[in-house]
């Protein structure tokens, strides 16, 4: 009898290059490997109709690789996966780690699943050049600061990337069926969201690990100036790949490879990438971190959650704050479902420090819409913007938006091109607060919902209260 093939299950891992996991399948299955993709809708529930699009672009990429031979199914994993050895007799199911909370929970009960049905679950390599949980202190505790992170990542040794699998088929084991994408449940939306969870998706861009190669390709030609672009939202400065990362059409380990170099552009890029690293690592450890704030002083912090915290909430989601760089940010999540990252800092930070909000909301508004929403980055880049995270900006160092414009987009390039009613206003004019004062400020644009100077101080405030209020409880 023939030996049965192998199952590689695909799921942040949308490629063929790079890949020691399904390498490892094919030498599983000597050379013949059922590739499959489980919908999860459980997976999608914080995922808007963006990300969903995206990730079924990814997927299309790859079945165009794999010329149809991708088994597409919908459900719970652990039943579909019983389902697939039985049908095909294989003992082996391969994966690339999963490292989030949920992820690491239900491969556990895979695992259990499929030794039920007589075959195994074999993880190999995680979607990170050091896996989370490798990296340690001297002492051998995990890294609570980034600096100390950094410094034993760069130690570890950097495998090569791996070449694609030669001799492996893909086997056919059914007709490719997107059709696991019809009538999916609605994603569930917080309360605060209102209307804005009936907004209509923002379009995708290139998907997949061909599209992923190009842009990187494009990147390593500008990768040196990097450290003098990336803070600039009006250059295409950065290299756009987060979409590539987060479905794994990339691996990060091709990445540095191809974007290794001595200058300081370099050295800044491969630093970025540690941050991801980083904040894995942190999620891995502290699992509740997704939604716990991570500094025990800023717990009890004073948040606005009335009907008016509700409507600035809103308007700051629908780019309309007044304050020309962060609606710029916003309206750039809304129709590119991506934001550049000084302008996520900036937006968030309002959100936080000016609005008095819940990180968590702006977080979950971020997850909704961004096609790169990723659990790890998304959280720790709200928690380090909101004070609240492990290595974070102080509570007290409060970005000023205005002053962020004119230094990070000083001729307006930016803002110009997102908030359409300054489209004709010069700088420094079309940064200020409302677009300008008297006569000058388009009728169109909206008044500043808030007074920067006067919330900051406000801030402040609550910010002392809750340390008091910790130094009281402690
Ligand atoms: C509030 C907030 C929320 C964020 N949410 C996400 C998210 O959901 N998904 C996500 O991928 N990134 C997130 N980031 C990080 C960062 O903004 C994006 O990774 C970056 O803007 C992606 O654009 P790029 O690929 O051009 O980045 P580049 O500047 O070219 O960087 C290269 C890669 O390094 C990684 N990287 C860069 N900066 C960071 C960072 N600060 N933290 C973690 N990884 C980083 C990303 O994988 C990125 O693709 C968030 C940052 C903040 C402040």
């Amino acid at each position: 009898m023939k030996t049965p093939p192998s199952i590689f299950w695909f799921r942040r891992d949308l490629r063929l290059s790079d890949h020691p996991a399904l390498l490892d399948a094919v030498e599983r299955g000597r050379g013949r490997v059922v590739g499959l993709f489980i919908l999860d809708d459980e997976f999608l529930a914080p995922a808007g109709a963006t990300r969903v699009n995206y990730l079924r672009a990814s997927l299309e990429a790859l079945a165009t690789q794999l010329n149809g031979a991708l088994v597409l199914r919908r459900g719970d994993p652990a039943v579909v996966l019983a389902e697939v050895v039985r049908e095909t007799r294989a003992t082996d199911v391969v994966v690339t780690g999963d490292y989030g909370p949920r992820g690491r929970a239900r491969d556990e009960r895979v695992a259990r699943a499929l030794a039920r049905a007589g075959a195994t679950l074999t993880v190999v390599d995680s979607p990170y050049v050091v896996a989370p949980g490798v990296v340690r202190t001297k002492t051998g505790s995990p890294c609570r600061v980034f600096g100390a992170f950094r410094r034993g990542w760069q130690e570890q040794s950097f495998t090569a990337p791996y070449d694609a699998p030669r001799e492996a088929t893909f086997e056919r084991v059914a007709s490719l069926d997107f059709t696991v994408f019809d009538d999916l449940p609605a994603p569930l939306a917080p309360p605060y969201f209102g209307e804005l969870s009936a907004l209509a998706p923002a379009p995708i861009g290139p998907a997949g690990e061909v599209a992923g190669l190009e842009r990187l390709r494009a990147f390593t030609a500008t990768v040196g100036a990097y450290d003098q672009t990336r803070n600039l939202p009006g250059v295409d400065g950065t290299s756009r790949l987060s979409p590539f990362l987060r479905f794994g059409a990339l691996h990060p380990r091709t990445v540095l490879r191809a974007t290794s170099g001595l200058n300081a552009g370099h050295a800044t890029f491969t630093s970025e990438i540690c941050w991801r690293e980083f904040y894995a690592d942190v999620l891995f450890h502290q699992p509740d971190s997704t939604w716990r704030v991570l500094q025990p002083s800023l717990a009890s912090l004073k948040i606005d959650r009335d009907a008016r915290a509700v409507e600035r909430f809103q308007a700051w989601a629908l780019g309309r704050t007044g304050y020309p760089l962060v609606d710029a940010g916003m309206r750039q999540l809304l129709n590119d479902g991506w934001m550049h990252n000084r302008v996520r800092m900036v937006a968030a930070s309002f959100l936080v420090k000016h609005l008095h909000l819940d990180w968590r909301w702006g977080a979950k508004w971020f997850m909704w819409r961004l096609i790169d929403g990723d659990l790890a980055s998304n959280q720790h880049g709200w928690q380090w913007t909101a004070g609240t995270g492990t290595d974070a900006a102080p509570f007290h160092r409060v970005f000023n938006p205005t002053l962020q414009a004119e230094r990070f987009d000083p001729d307006g390039t930016y803002v110009r091109r997102y908030v359409s009613e300054l489209a004709d206003v010069a700088a420094p004019q079309c940064l200020q607060p409302g677009g300008g004062t008297g006569l000058l400020r388009p009728a169109d644009y909206p008044a500043p919902l808030i007074d920067a100077n006067h919330e900051r101080q406000e801030a402040l405030a609550r910010f002392a209260q809750a340390r008091a209020d910790a130094a009281v409880a402690s």
